[in-house]
């Protein structure tokens, strides 16, 4: 850690915290309604620490072997209890139990098979006194219908509450809202618009105030006039993220994942994410 980066850091996080004031103030909305979560995955647990010291308490993460890591060796350097983790990128089924452990919130759940996996282990983990309260759980939805890169696709309203319903019902689990991340080349406005939609459609279903976790350093203003609760931010804070991390070139060995897991493996860069 030098002065060089927290000097870095603090001139970033400054300017972030301007551009979220500025886009609720253009938007009529009150900014301390929208949280701004770092997502330092690829960057060290000093810039967490960093970052921590600048009065962030909660950050985002992609990829479960670097998050688990990185949380424990954060939790050496500023005590665990200030920090909530949030789980953003795609989550394989067979990481759920880890997810459990270490995570807040989950931004990316799309399936039924996940949510089961994360539900049996929250839990577990309640049950057992590793968690303090049931897994925060957005559903991701899929703006343009390709759920190849993650979410369901927004026009199939029926899985959709299917699978908030699930969520809803789960012990281990609290429904919280709904993500999304716009198409390659879409219009971030038109995106985000459908998304709030879709958020209050099943706002009006569920009885129940949905967040809504939307924008990233690229088009936050949108996301923000659209109703975003929760901006996350990388690039604009932290810098560029290599293009590639050692991980990506581990092989992901057969036993390494279960028989029916179509999933991707872990080292696959987060859909529609600018890696
Ligand atoms: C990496 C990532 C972000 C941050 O993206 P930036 O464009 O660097 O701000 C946000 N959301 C998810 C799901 C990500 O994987």
């Amino acid at each position: 850690m030098t002065a060089a980066r927290d000097a870095e850091l603090s001139l970033a996080l400054t300017a972030l915290r301007l551009r979220v004031a500025r886009a609720a103030e253009a938007a009529g909305r009150d900014a301390g309604d929208i949280e701004l979560l770092p997502v330092t995955k690829f960057f060290p647990a000093s810039d967490v620490v960093a970052l921590h010291r600048l009065g962030c308490s909660a950050f985002g993460e992609s990829r479960d072997q670097e998050a688990a890591a990185k949380v424990e060796e954060v939790g050496g350097l500023v005590g665990n209890d200030p920090i909530r983790w949030h789980m953003v990128g795609r989550i394989q089924r067979n990481k759920a139990r880890s997810v459990a452990q270490w995570a807040y919130a989950a931004h990316s759940v799309d399936s039924p098979k996940v949510i089961a996996a994360l539900d049996r282990a929250a839990e577990e983990a309640l049950d057992d006194g590793r968690r303090p309260a049931p897994l925060r759980v957005y559903l991701q939805v899929s703006l343009d219908g390709d759920e190849a890169r993650g979410g369901v696709d927004v026009a199939a309203t029926d899985r959709i509450d299917d699978l908030c319903g699930a969520v809803d019902s789960a012990r281990g689990l609290e429904f919280v809202g709904l993500m999304a991340i716009p198409p390659l080349n879409a219009d971030a406005g038109e995106a985000f618009a459908r998304l709030e939609r879709e958020r209050d459609r099943v706002q009006r279903r569920f009885q129940q105030r949905l967040g809504l976790s939307a924008g990233m350093s690229g088009d936050l203003e949108e996301a923000v006039r659209h109703g975003s609760t929760c901006v996350r931010v990388g690039t604009a804070l932290l810098g560029s993220r290599p293009l590639t991390s050692p991980e990506v070139v581990t092989p992901v060995t057969p036993s390494s994942q279960t028989p029916d897991s179509p999933e991707l493996p872990e080292s696959s860069p987060p859909e529609g994410s600018s890696q």
